[in-house]
């Protein structure tokens, strides 16, 4: 099996004696905390009343230390978690290439959890695609352990998030766009995968809030409808093609020195793409949460939140 680099580096990084260049170079944040608060916040406003009950008793649960418990915050929770969990490192993105779009070899041929081991303690060998399946099963199953349930809550708020970076579901052999060195009017040169994780994202806006009442805003029930019809799968498959189609594709000429300059026309459009796909992963993230938790019906926008259904569990 081919290596893979950002698993590789992920471990790596890990160690103590890694070099220093290395250490200095995060590896696969996935959204900044902004944009995975933005996620949650979305998500929030589409969750039934009853489910959103459930998720905030849940979060209030949590002991870990790591990060606030409102719904927002608890988004960036695994990325805090990874820090001493590097055996989790790997879940946070589906190395997919560019080159043949094998999403199953990048999810290294979907190992199966053995009978009666929880999916928080899964291999380390897994993409996020087999991670948000495994944890919405645990979410929806009331026998699951209430700190297994939590993990599986905490896992999904993120890793739902995670999939819709298009470098997170996609790799061109270049550790998810770390390898690549990019710059543009106004914003500080960088790698490109953290471009898309944070300076795009702070394109909409430096408050989490803010940016998540604008996106929800522009949503509409036929765009929540679509949206939700699809699978993890679709979703990071879909992720993948903008990956090809405008993150790598859109890329100029680099220079001499292989750096790229990204002319306005790219920054405009990344802006855009980042917009639809934190408003796509806020919205899938509530269907999977009121799916799990309430009655099995999906929310269809605000007619649901003015009339909350679902039983207690
Ligand atoms: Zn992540």
């Amino acid at each position: 099996m081919k290596l893979n680099r950002r698993l590789l580096f992920s471990l790596v990084s890990g160690v103590a004696c890694a070099a220093p260049l290395m250490l200095a170079t995060p590896n696969a944040l996935a959204w900044g905390d902004q944009g995975h608060m933005v996620v949650g916040l979305i998500a929030d406003h589409y969750l039934t009343a009853d489910v959103r009950a459930q998720v905030d008793s849940m979060l209030a649960t949590d002991n870990s230390g790591l990060t606030a418990t409102d719904i927002a915050a608890e988004a960036t929770w695994a990325d805090k978690y990874r820090n001493a969990h590097r055996e989790t490192a790997a879940w946070h993105f589906v190395d997919t290439q560019i080159s043949d779009g094998d999403i199953d070899a990048a999810c290294f041929g979907h190992p199966s959890l053995p009978a009666g081991t929880p999916a928080s303690g899964g291999v380390a060998q897994d993409c996020v695609v087999d991670k948000v399946d495994q944890f919405a099963l645990e979410l929806r199953d009331p026998n699951t352990a209430p700190a297994e349930r939590l993990l599986a809550l905490q896992f999904l708020l993120h890793f739902v998030g995670d999939m819709h970076q298009p470098l997170h579901s996609s790799d061109s052999r270049d550790r998810g766009g770390n390898d690549e060195t990019v710059s543009a009017s106004g914003i500080a040169a960088g790698k490109l995968h953290a471009y898309w994780d944070t300076a795009f994202v702070n394109k909409l806006g430096t408050d989490p809030n803010q940016v998540a009442s604008a996106l929800i805003a522009k949503i509409s029930s036929a765009q929540i409808t679509q949206w939700q019809q699809q699978t993890p799968r679709d979703w990071s498959l879909e992720a993948f093609d903008i990956a090809r189609s405008d993150v790598y594709g859109k890329l100029p000429t680099p220079d001499s020195s292989g750096k790229y300059r990204l002319p306005a026309s790219y920054v405009s459009n990344a802006r855009s793409v980042v917009a639809t796909q934190l408003s796509r992963a806020g919205v899938r993230l509530a269907k999977i949460l009121n799916d799990a938790l309430g009655n099995g019906a999906a929310a269809t926008g605000a007619t649901v939140l003015a009339s909350p259904f679902g039983s207690k569990k």
